[in-house]
């Protein structure tokens, strides 16, 4: 009856074998959901390791390609958050201009292109994206989307910013696509990130409840892990601190609904009341928002 194949694969940063399992595998012979619908199902993950050796999280055994179905997701609940998503690309926007005020961006996964379409204000940006359907919807704000995987792009050192958003949690090979990055950006050039921190103190505390696990995330770094594998690819830290993501009332009782009594009395208040619009800027423990300046091409450091 099963049809996946998982392999069991060393750490994705530093290479090690030694690891002891985070938490089990509760996916069994399913792929994981790609959409961000809280279900029950989203929430199954593979089993998760932390390496022994440098503290980074990831999941293990994995199937072969994961995301070759990747192209055909398609998910619309994503799209009830477009304005929020806007207000948090204004703060994050404002962040990085003050290290780079202009030039040519990359946003890498950029979905259905909201924090695009911010940054066309200050950027001439693109974006890269391997659903069809959320490549549909951010070619609408008239910025050129790349459709194929990053390892397919052209590495020619024309980005002075690349961005991913929520995006190198679902990496299967770090090094390989920080280092196809660092090959895209210009020397001077910044990567900018936002990622769950595995040591932080919800993460510790929540556990395998942690809304950083789920089935499409593979990676979970610590600020070290991170840091190890920026270094290694060329890249120094600028600036370490919390992601700035504005939410409404509604989405916050949404998300929350993977803890159930909280997330049951939250969506009875805000669910159909007027306070469910109200917006909040929400700097959690645990979201690594990250940039990082290139400063020798990849693997000569
Ligand atoms: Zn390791």
């Amino acid at each position: 009856m099963s049809t996946l194949c998982k392999h069991h694969i060393p750490c994705p940063i530093c290479g090690s074998a030694d690891c002891h399992e985070l938490y089990p595998d509760t996916l069994g012979d399913r792929l994981p959901d790609f959409d961000y619908d809280f279900s029950p199902s989203h929430r199954q993950s593979f089993r998760t390791v932390r390496c022994e050796h440098c503290g980074h999280g990831y999941s293990s055994p994995l199937p072969a390609d994961l995301y070759a179905n990747y192209v055909d997701v398609e998910d619309k609940e994503y799209m009830r958050n477009r304005e929020q998503r806007r207000m948090t690309a204004v703060k994050v926007l404002s962040v990085i201009r003050r290290f780079k005020p202009g030039g040519a961006l990359l946003d890498v996964g950029c979905a259905t292109g909201d924090f695009l379409d911010v940054a066309r204000e200050s950027y001439d940006a693109e974006g890269l994206e391997l659903s069809k359907w959320a490549a549909d919807v951010a070619s609408r704000t008239g910025a050129h989307i790349y459709r194929q995987r990053l390892s397919d792009m052209p590495e020619n050192e024309r980005y002075d910013v690349v961005t991913l958003w929520g995006v190198i949690e679902h990496f299967e090979t770090p090094q390989v696509e920080i280092a196809g990055i660092n090959r895209l950006l210009k020397y001077g050039g910044l990567l900018c990130l936002w990622t769950g921190d595995l040591d932080s103190w919800v993460a510790r505390f929540l556990g395998k409840r942690w809304w950083y696990v789920q089935g499409q995330h593979i990676q979970m770094f610590t600020m070290h892990s991170l840091e190890k594998l920026m270094q290694e690819n060329g890249f120094v830290k600028k600036e370490m601190s919390r992601y700035p993501y504005v939410m409404s009332l509604r989405s916050i009782a949404k998300s929350l609904s993977r803890y159930k009594a909280i997330g049951t009395l939250a969506s009875l208040l805000l669910d159909n009341s007027l306070l469910g619009d109200v917006r909040i800027t929400l700097k959690l423990p645990g979201e690594m928002f990250g940039i990082f300046e290139k400063v020798a091409p990849a693997g000569k450091m």
